[in-house]
């Protein structure tokens, strides 16, 4: 089918993907447009990776579209949401708006209303409908990308309940639903009330097979040689594919993997690079570099320098952004990466090397061999059309059995089928909760009827299970106050949410984070005084002696905020001189006049613990050692935690708090500026997930201040370790770090040249201003522009470098260290995680 045949399109679609090579359409958009697509029906599309499902979805949106309507695009993950809007802004040329919606949870994105085509998450779509987002009741077609994504324990039943109050707000809503090939996208069509396009089609061949000692066995029982010595299997087929010029994905199990196979793989990839590719590989290794100051980041640069390159979670997104354009235009030529970059990014290769197809499992108990449908996603990506003649997607073997044993369990089975997963009670805590909050149900028989409409009741025989855990969950609901019961008279149960019910429900909190939270609040209001009190007699004890009491001089890691010895200091002790995180020797005086009745409570530490240990919050894991340090560490910090520590038999109880110390220190560092490879490092983490961590700290702090304006308990300490944590800094850098462009570093360049606040920033000499800058003019000028002084320019003006001398002699011993970080390298850049937000 030609484009131009295509009914329902606004004038110039077809001629715009003519111009993109676009001049037939494939057989399941073909099939899709013949069910009614551009025409307003509701389809199930369930095709194998890289068949043009997103052509489908964009068909669907633009006849929506043409018809005067609003469409919404649902991605499973925020990563992709840019991608795709950046993929849907070339409709712009035809007068078609598109809007990415990120961001914070409670907000209701009004802008988005003057938009044609929105792209959200399904989280942020469900938290714009408890937020009655003027625009949800406008839409009329939304699509649902990656649907078979309801079977995840974690995120399915957000997108199934989402999907099922869309349906209600609109009746007559057009749902567009995109499908790997799955078992049972029949039902899954049954559900949405839509027409099936289920096919096997792809652009290209799709050739799979096991390698196993010296050859690769495809599917058809052919075989291509490629000898490969002992345990080499990775190395053999990536150098085989590069000598017939193509590129290799290796997907791997864990990050680390990645990473060493990346190292290792490009002493295969080097030795095959033309000179103007090394050149290239240089730039753009330099480019990586100057996104952060990690180790990662050094890590990646020097694996691209030589064609190859990992990818995986823990990366920045513009380090992943950088290796897939790299790889895409074949000047990387291997990527290493977990099964993240299967989920929806478009990165075909010749061929795709499934290395891992076990992963460990902590509930099932050990390495858990992968489901067959994220398998077949990962061979999916092998190919590309117009590129390759065919792809190719290898699994590995390492003995003959095991070859064998991976042909039933893969390469000839058929994808597992799509299950709800919404019976779970976490799951049905939160969306249970935001049901009633939001209007959708207002008794227990309304609840039933309105969860009639998911993939779960379609699903299941068994509607008394459903019933259960409705029952099982409203009781706690309602023991915890978010919403009452009341019998009425035809014998059914009204429900209504609380104040604190609603309040949760918009915050996007799973009810039990609120419980902890109103606990942790209400212990610390009740124990003040004690703590108070005992905070204070630590300090005077502190290990170090009494010298360190009071005036915020910790040398390690003193938090100027508390004045108390920070148990931190015991980390710091095991060989640990953290030569990036030395503010801390040249401010302890500033507030040395600090009066210890000032003294925050509850501190940062014991919030950030706080909301660490709710679910919202992943935490980090407690790796061989950590137990005994963060026991030492709890028993030290135990006045600042807010709630009893359980005991130490209660094993997981114990377990799980230590964990939420830990990744409360996380925070606590970030917050006290220590280097963001000094945190990679300590806690063995990447950038991204510090900064995962970060944000969700930041909202669910977010969430606590609201929480206890409304509890009526004391909100400041919570707004100002939120803010620490959102910025970055220690507490006298937060005016300077909240101008735009200003970031924890520059903020403590310019406090070190007595640039304190933004009015001293208005006021002060721009030489000074310039030469905390590092002489960077633009930067500079921006920075002043943003703070609102009148004349920004700095044209003419001279860096003046005395600032940090002057610092000194207004804080005790800050030369030493201030030259220092001169040397540390700029660390200006903006981009870097330090700066984010
Ligand atoms: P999926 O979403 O199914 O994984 P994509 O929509 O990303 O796949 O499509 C993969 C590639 O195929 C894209 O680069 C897209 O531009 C291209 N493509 C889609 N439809 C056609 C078509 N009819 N003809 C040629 N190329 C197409």
């Amino acid at each position: 089918m030609n484009p131009a045949d295509v009914p329902g399109l606004p004038d110039g679609v077809a001629d715009r993907l003519r111009d993109e090579g676009i001049e037939e359409l494939y057989p399941p958009q073909a099939e899709a447009v013949e069910k009614g697509v551009t025409t307003g029906e509701n389809v199930v599309a369930a095709v194998p990776t890289a068949s043009g499902k997103t052509l489908v979805a964009e068909l669907a949106m633009l006849s929506s579209v043409q018809r005067g309507g609003k469409a919404l695009y649902i991605v499973p993950l925020r990563a992709l949401a840019s991608e795709k809007k950046r993929e849907f802004e070339r409709w712009g040329a035809l007068g078609v708006d598109v809007g990415v919606s990120t961001g914070n949870y409670e907000s209701s994105g009004e802008w988005l209303a003057s938009r044609d085509v929105i792209v959200a998450t399904s989280e942020k779509v469900d938290s714009l409908v408890r937020n009655d987002a003027p625009w949800v009741d406008q839409l009329t077609c939304v699509v649902a990308d990656e649907v078979h994504l309801v079977d995840d324990r974690n995120r399915g039943p957000t997108l199934e309940v989402t999907l099922a109050k869309l349906r209600r707000i609109n009746p007559g809503l057009q749902v567009v639903a995109l499908s790997a090939t799955v078992g049972n996208a029949d039902e899954i069509a049954d559900w949405l009330d839509a027409a099936l396009v289920d096919s096997d089609w792809r652009p290209i061949d799709l050739r799979t097979g096991v390698h196993y000692g010296n050859a690769i066995t495809f599917a058809d029982g052919s075989q291509r040689e490629v000898p490969a010595e002992g345990k080499r299997q990775t190395p053999a087929l990536v150098a085989d594919t590069l000598d017939e010029g193509g590129s290799t994905l290796v997907f791997v199990n864990s990050r680390r993997n990645a990473e060493a196979a990346a190292r290792r793989l490009s002493g295969v990839t080097e030795k095959r690079l033309t000179g103007d590719e090394r050149a290239a590989l240089r730039e753009l290794a330099d480019e990586i570099e100057s996104v952060s100051d990690t180790e990662t980041s050094t890590d990646l640069a020097r694996v691209v320098r030589k064609g190859a390159a990992f990818h995986h979670a823990g990366l920045a997104a513009e380090h992943r952004t950088l290796i897939e354009d790299a790889f895409r235009d074949r000047l990387v030529k291997c990527v290493c990466a977990t099964p993240t970059l299967a989920a929806g990014v478009n990165t075909p290769s010749r061929r795709v090397i499934v290395r891992d197809w076990q992963r460990y499992d902590g509930s099932y108990g050990g390495m858990k061999p992968l489901d067959v449908l994220e398998v077949h996603q990962m061979m999916g990506r092998a190919g590309r059309p117009g590129l390759d003649p065919y792809g190719e997607a290898v699994l590995l073997a390492s003995d003959y059995d095991t070859r064998d044993e991976l042909f039933e369990r893969y390469v000839w089975a058929d994808p597992e089928p799509v299950r709800s997963k919404l019976a779970a009670e976490p799951a049905m805590r939160t969306h249970l909760l935001a049901t009633v909050a939001s209007g959708f149900a207002h008794t227990r028989s309304g609840l039933l009827q309105f969860l009639d409409r998911t993939l779960y009741a379609t699903q299941t025989d068994d509607s008394d299970r459903l019933e259960q855990v409705t029952d099982t969950v409203l009781d706690y609901l309602a023991a915890n106050d978010f919403l009452t019961r009341e019998r009425d008279d035809e014998g059914d149960v009204r429900l209504k949410a609380t104040d604190l019910g609603h309040t949760v429900s918009r915050l996007y909190l799973d009810p039990m984070s609120a419980a902890e939270i109103v606990d942790g609040l209400a212990w610390a209001d009740e124990h003040e005084a004690e703590m108070r009190r005992k905070l204070a007699g630590d300090a005077g004890v502190s290990a170090d002696g009494p010298a360190r009491t009071s005036t915020g001089v910790s040398a390690a890691d003193g938090d100027a905020n508390t004045e108390f010895q920070p148990a931190s200091d015991l980390v710091a002790a095991d060989g640990d001189a953290r030569p990036g995180d030395d503010h801390a020797d040249d401010h302890g005086t500033e507030n040395g006049e600090a009066d210890e009745s000032e003294r925050t409570y509850p501190t940062p530490l014991g919030l950030y613990h706080l909301v660490c240990r709710t679910p919202d919050m992943y935490q980090l894991y407690l790796k061989s050692g950590d137990r005994e340090t963060y026991t030492e560490e709890c028993y030290e910090r135990e006045a600042e935690l807010l709630g009893r520590t359980p005991s130490e038999y209660a094993d997981s109880d114990f377990e799980a708090w230590l964990s939420a110390l830990k990744t409360a220190r996380l925070l606590e560092d970030w917050a006290n500026e220590v280097d963001e490879d000094r945190i990679t490092e300590r806690y063995g983490v990447g950038p991204g997930d510090v900064r995962g961590k970060v944000e969700t700290a930041e909202w669910l702090l977010g969430a606590a201040e609201r929480i206890a304006g409304d509890r009526g308990f004391d909100a400041v300490a919570v707004r100002e370790a939120k803010k620490r944590v959102e910025y970055g800094v220690r507490e006298e850098l937060l005016d300077l770090a909240g101008v735009r462009n200003v970031g924890r570093k520059r903020a403590r360049r310019l406090y070190e040249a007595g640039i304190e606040t933004r009015a001293d920033l208005r006021a002060a000499d721009k030489g000074r201003v310039l030469g905390a800058l590092r002489g960077r003019r633009k930067t500079a000028e921006t920075i002043l522009e943003n703070v609102g002084r009148q004349d920004p320019s700095m044209a003419d003006v001279s860096p003046d470098e005395s600032g940090d001398g002057s610092v000194s002699e207004s804080t005790t011993g800050s030369s030493g260290s201030s030259q220092r970080r001169r040397d540390d390298g700029d660390g200006s850049d903006q981009a870097s995680l330090g700066d984010f937000g």
